[in-house]
This record gives structure tokens, sequence and C-alpha cells, in this order.
């Protein structure tokens, strides 16, 4: 029988567990609430709880939604409360009374995309994730590049308009604050009196806007949506015509939210990233990742950190 694996998926507002073997197959999944309040803790113990529900497992492991450095600490998570310099992968550790890996959900979900998706045929890619915030995680000679600290792959705060709207990390104009998910939610929402002029956006709940509303919309015609889209598509190719001149990668891949029903809007930011790129054009595949990929990220990491200890 393959090893089996346990992997959780902390975010701002769940915690999934999975159990799942090497080859990708899920047995068992289950969410609770992230108790977002309580602090560390309070957070590893309902992790504990949770994996209560679990047996047969070999390996245990789990990402974080913030970044994570190369001894497991946790300097500051902006979506939960009380997290300042804090060995998460210690207190883990310590409460499972064995190793759990950790690491980054987004550092994760690129180890990934390597693993159980078409990062499988190349080695030197980029990822980057577009939900509520953007993340992404760097292969280089089919390896993940950490950095000096662990903090590589913090593509979002990639600054592309000076002075630009305020990003969650406290700086200005940060790709994350122009084209991700919950921006181009905040950017209608923002301009209440464009909202009433359109037909269509006013027949929207404003508490319940969601981006694929937004894509509907220029589908449908809406100047408003449209100009919305447009901007977004703008600074996320500018955003990646920089990664390409950075990285010469083989590849991009594109995952989260903000791409699941996007096709027309990959589409046209491939088209615009690679006009972007100026003498330098060239092409370079951008895919989009299967779902599953996302799901899997906790289980590749174990995979993957379990095959360096290994080969050290
Ligand atoms: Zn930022």
């Amino acid at each position: 029988m393959s090893t089996r694996y346990l992997g959780f998926d902390v975010g701002g507002t769940k915690i999934t567990g999975i159990l799942s073997d090497s080859n990708g197959k899920i047995f068992k999944r289950k969410q609770v609430k992230t108790r977002k309040f309580l602090g560390p803790d309070a957070l590893v113990d309902q992790i504990y709880t949770l994996s209560e529900q679990f047996d047969g497992y070999e390996e245990i492991s789990v990402i974080f939604p913030a970044p994570i450095s190369l001894d497991g600490r946790v300097l500051s998570a902006p979506n939960l409360r009380g997290w300042r310099n804090v060995n998460l992968k210690r207190k883990l550790t310590e409460k499972f009374g064995r190793e759990v890996y950790l690491d980054n959900d987004a550092t994760a979900q690129a180890i990934s995309v390597k693993i159980f998706d078409k990062g499988k045929s190349y080695s030197n890619f980029i990822y980057v994730v577009n939900g509520t915030g953007i993340g992404g995680g760097i292969f280089i000679n089919n390896k993940i590049y950490r950095g000096h600290n662990g903090y590589a792959g913090e593509l979002g705060h990639m600054v592309v308009l000076a002075n630009g709207p305020v990003c969650g990390c406290g700086r200005r104009g940060c790709i994350e604050a122009l084209a991700s998910g919950s921006a181009i939610t905040r950017r209608v929402i923002e301009n209440i009196k464009e909202v009433r002029n359109s037909t269509f956006l006013s027949s929207i709940p404003m508490n319940r806007l969601t981006t694929e509303d937004i894509f509907s919309g220029k589908k449908l015609g809406d100047p408003f949506s449209t100009l919305i889209i447009d901007e977004a598509v703008y600074y996320f190719s500018l955003f990646l015509s920089n990664i390409i001149n950075i990285f010469d990668p083989e590849a991009i891949f594109l995952g989260g939210g903000v791409f699941k029903n996007g096709n027309e809007f990959i589409n046209d930011i491939k088209q615009a990233s690679f006009h972007d790129m100026g003498i330098y054009q060239r092409k370079v595949p951008i895919y989009k990742i299967n779902d599953k990929t996302i799901d899997l990220a906790p289980v590749a990491l174990a995979i993957y950190e379990k095959e360096e200890q290994n080969s050290n």
C-alpha cells in the first residue's frame, strides 16, 4: 500500500483536513470554521482535534496563509489575530509529538503543480495564485526556491502602480491591491455612482458581489464591469511580464478563484503580457491549473519534503 498523508489547509475562514495517498487519491475530507480570533495555541488545538477524525496516515502536514521562515516561524498573519513571531512548526511538532511539515499555502500549491499537475513536465516555472490575495511559488531546476529566509515567492507585493491603492502589506500599488479577487470587487463597490448607473450591477446586492458577477457583467457588455476587468488585465499582464523578465520561466501556471471561470480573462492576460514584453517578446505558455491541485497542496508538501530529507 502506498504512503498515506494527512494534510491541513488553514485558511482565514476554514480549516480543511484531507487524507490522501501519494497518487493524489483523496479518501476523506473534513472541514471546520477557523477560530481566527483566539490566537496560535487555539488554532493548533483545533488542528489536533480535527486530526482525531482521521486514521491510517504516516505523514502530517499543515499549510498556512502567511509567509513561513525556514525554521517554521510566522512573523505576522494578516487574516488571523494574535500572530507575531510565532514558531508554528515547533508548536505543531510538540502537540502531535512527531514532525509536522509546514509551509506557506501558495508555496505548497506550487509544489502541488509540480507533483500532481502539468508542472511535472517543467523544471523552471512560476505559479501565481489569485483569490482573496495574490501569492506565488518559484520552481528553479526542479526545486522550490525559498530564498534566504524562506519568504521568496511573495509575488503579490510587486508594486505595479506607484502611489496606487493601499495594500494589506502597508504599501501602495501592489498587484494584490489592483488585480486580486478582493481588489476587483472592492473597485466596483467603491464606485457606488457607477454601480447605480449600471442596470447590470445595480441588480446585484453589493455585499454579495463576486468577481464572477463582474466577469458576467463584462460578457453582457456592461461598461463599468468591462472597465474594471480590463484594468485588472492590464495590471496583471504588466506583473506577468515583469516576472518573465526576472525568471525567464518555461511556463507560468495560474490558480485560484479568480481564474476558475475566467477563461477569457486568461486569454486576455496571455495576449497582453506577450505584448508587454517589448523587444524581448517571446511565447511563454500560461496554463490554468486543476482545482484538485490546490486541494492536494498539503499532501504535495509532505511528499516533497520527505524526498528532500531522503536525498540529503
Ligand atoms: Zn502589498
